[in-house]
């Protein structure tokens, strides 16, 4: 039995005179997520897009990658017949039967787009529904509240079947909110504020700050992975790799032992300002916390992100630990974060770093430093990985 996948479009459809770059981006975003799996026909109508295999394509692998589009509420697959009212039944009865045999209640709900069809779309629900009483008869017909609905569409090409939907992947179609550089560390905390800004319309460009030989190889794959688990729903995206050795040595060499840290951050940031300009992001994204470690008080927050001009996103800023390791096992990237590389931040860790930094201290620090090259050589340095989905 041929089948398609529908898409209804969420939030997007909110959005007045824009919609109509929402849904060229949502169409475009679904082509490229869908292209591994075969030749698909792609096109919105009425809120919905259709999503049509031309010839054999692996739709439940298709079904899979649809589910983590952004920009669907939700997802469903309807099964493909023969305009034809008794075609239209048996195929309800063969392809729903284990959603008729488990539902208490049903009605059924006709869309007729092709208008050359003989039966208006309330008889041909009345002629489906009263038939499939008879068959099904421990279902109640319910207008209101029923179990399940029965979907028929009438189109151009065919008709088409379907139950209920799934939930989709929700948000806003990736490109619509513009770009913006993400800190990418390997903890838990980063990819879940990726994917949360992802979930807002952001492509992403992930960077990384390394300190070879102090963090490892397997420090560095472990990111890697992080991000290639990220594709699956931001699609492909280009991390950049940042040297951070000779930064994180120039500091511990020349400023107080208290503010190694928050100065360090500040160079991830400038660096990650950087990047940003020259990709044309908006803004970067972290994984802080208000008070999860000693960097994350709003004082040191604060001097973090002095430095530089444009806004800092913190999607997790109010998320207590638990919620994110929730979200971090059902987005699936909590089993490689727990896994135990150690991380540049770590390295250096004071012992009894500063809490609530003032910016006069830090600036003071910093006048030990040649902050422009060291920005310059960092920058420089990077390594940029491609990772696709
Ligand atoms: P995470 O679990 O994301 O590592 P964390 O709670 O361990 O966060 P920190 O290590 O203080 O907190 O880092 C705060 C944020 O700074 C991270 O969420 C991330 O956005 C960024 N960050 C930290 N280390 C790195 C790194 N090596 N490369 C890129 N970004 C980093
Ligand atoms: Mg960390």
């Amino acid at each position: 039995m041929d089948d398609i996948i529908l898409l209804k479009q969420g939030e997007m459809v909110l959005k007045g005179l824009n919609r109509r770059e929402f849904e060229v981006k949502l169409i475009s975003n679904i082509r490229r997520r869908l292209k591994p799996f075969g030749e698909f026909r792609v096109y919105s109508m009425q809120s919905t897009v259709y999503v049509e295999p031309q010839g054999d394509c692996d739709m439940e692998s298709a079904f899979g990658a649809a589910k983590t589009v952004f920009g669907a509420m939700s997802v469903v697959r309807a099964a493909a017949c023969e305009k034809d009212k008794d075609a239209i039944l048996k195929t309800a009865i063969s392809y729903l039967e284990s959603q008729l045999l488990a539902s208490k209640s049903f009605k059924v709900e006709s869309k007729r787009a092709d208008k050359r069809f003989p039966m208006g779309s309330i008889e041909l629900s009345q002629y489906v529904g009263g038939l499939l009483h008879d068959r099904f008869p421990h279902m109640k017909p319910d207008m209101h509240t029923p179990e399940l609905v029965v979907n028929l569409e009438i189109r151009d090409l065919a008709a088409y079947v379907h139950g209920a939907a799934e939930a989709g992947a929700g948000g806003l179609p990736i490109g619509v909110g513009g770009r913006m550089v993400t800190l990418l560390s390997g903890g838990i905390d980063s990819p879940v504020a990726s994917y949360m800004m992802a979930k807002r319309g952001v492509k992403l460009i992930p960077a990384h700050f390394f300190s070879h030989p102090y963090t490892s190889q397997m420090a560095k794959e472990k990111v890697l992975s992080l991000a290639k688990i990220l594709t699956k729903y931001c699609g492909r995206m280009m991390v950049e790799l940042v040297p951070f050795t000779k930064i994180q040595e120039e500091i511990r060499a020349n400023c107080p032992e208290a503010l190694l840290t928050i100065i360090m951050r500040r160079f991830m940031m400038r660096i990650s300002e950087r990047i940003a300009t020259d990709n044309g992001c908006t803004a970067l994204v972290t994984g802080e916390n208000l008070g999860q470690v000693a960097s994350q008080t709003a004082e040191a927050l604060a001097v973090t992100e002095q430095c530089i001009g444009l806004p800092t996103f913190r999607p997790l800023v109010a998320f207590d630990k638990q919620e994110i390791v929730e979200r971090a096992r059902s987005i699936g990237t909590y089993e490689t974060s727990v896994l135990p590389y150690e991380d540049c931040c770590t390295v250096f860790t004071p012992r009894r770093p500063r809490t609530k930094p003032k910016i006069s201290e830090v600036l003071e620090a910093e006048e030990a430093l040649d902050i422009a090259a060291l920005v310059d050589d960092a920058v420089r340095g990077i390594e940029r990985v491609a990772i696709t989905i």
